[in-house]
């Protein structure tokens, strides 16, 4: 069975209780508005509630023959009405969303399968960890990036347009294939290269396809790491930061895709979480749950700078796309203005 934190069973229980309330409203006013145009249906259910009452009175010997009406004679008007008037025989009942557990989420005592829509939805409304959603595929501009060949990027082969061409198609690539085939990405390359941008289209991509995912910058997720550590090594830890640390990281362990931004660029000061990081990835390597990175760090720089072991998980376990070219923030402005004089 699965199970959640005290805070995700509450949000749960919650997010169903408005879905029901919700079902629940709209067939009072269909039921109503019914009602309100058909009033030889409410007489009919009303004689067929009589009859049946008579029927079971008969059964248990009570010879109660009220009813000059047939039970299944009327039941066959109704339904004919009905039916003539485009009226679902169940319309008494609410239309709920899961048509498995009728929106409690939980069934034979376990949580239902909708229940993975509704974390969903629930981090969505949380809005915690997005990517910031202008960054997506259909706001890609190639032209962004230089055509121009320069021998100290891509040796001189490509131009970082022509780079960026074939990571887009790879990237792409990734989200079609995510569902059968989830891997692991490092994106790593200098300032301004594109590799957030193409992160954050990866993962609006996916989220378009209801993938449950967290997008957060290697300093908070760092921040956040050292915070539950001070928490843990205290002797009367406040229960609500306690808490609220643990369902962040909860999340952050459990998401269908990691995404981490900007890892090597957190203060050096944190670096002892550096262990706590290796054990967040081995624990989703573990569960076969991808991460994806951006770095301006090469593996190998990483490996000198921080920890070896790091470096190994990210050579071993980790799809490698390297990012080159010069800085387009800087330049998307010059650019910019070349063409207008043009
Ligand atoms: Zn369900």
């Amino acid at each position: 069975m699965r199970n959640f934190d005290q805070y995700t069973k509450k949000r749960l229980r919650r997010y169903y209780e408005l879905l029901r309330q919700r079902a629940e409203r709209i067939r009072d006013h269909k039921v109503a508005s019914i009602q309100a145009a058909h009033p030889d249906i409410i007489e009919l259910e009303s004689l067929i509630i009589q009859a049946g009452v008579a029927q079971v009175k008969n059964k248990i010997g009570q010879n109660y023959n009220s009813s000059e009406h047939d039970l299944e004679s009327l039941e066959q008007k109704l339904s004919d009405l009905l039916r003539a008037n485009d009226i679902p025989a169940n319309y008494r009942e609410p239309e709920y969303n899961c048509q498995i557990c009728f929106d409690r989420g939980w069934v034979n005592n376990d949580y239902c399968v909708c229940v993975d829509q509704a974390l969903i939805e629930i981090n969505q409304q949380d809005s915690l960890y997005l990517p910031p959603a202008d960054q997506n595929f259909n706001n890609f501009d190639l032209e962004v990036f230089s055509d121009q060949k320069n021998p100290v990027f891509f040796q001189g082969n490509l131009s970082p347009r022509e780079a960026m061409r074939g990571l887009r198609a790879i990237a792409k690539k990734y989200t079609e294939d995510f569902q059968q085939k989830p891997d692991n990405l490092f994106l790593f390359g200098t300032t301004g290269t594109g590799k957030t941008f193409l992160m954050s289209c990866i993962a609006n991509e996916l989220k378009e396809q209801g993938v449950n995912l967290v997008f957060i910058k290697a300093v908070r997720l760092f921040e956040l790491m050292a915070q539950r550590r001070t928490l843990l090594n205290s002797f009367s830890p406040d229960p609500e930061e306690q808490d609220a640390v643990k369902r962040r990281i909860d999340l952050i362990n459990k998401t269908e895709l990691l995404c981490i931004d900007d890892v090597g660029l957190e203060a050096k000061g944190l670096l002892n979480t550096y262990s706590d990081f290796i054990v967040l990835l081995d624990e989703r390597y573990n569960s076969g749950l991808p991460v994806i990175m951006t770095s301006n760090l090469k593996p190998i720089q990483l490996g000198e700078d921080y920890d070896e072991r790091i470096q190994s998980r990210i050579t071993g376990d980790y799809q490698l796309l390297m990012f080159e070219g010069p800085d387009t923030r800087s330049k998307t402005a010059r650019g910019k203005m070349e063409q207008d004089e043009n």
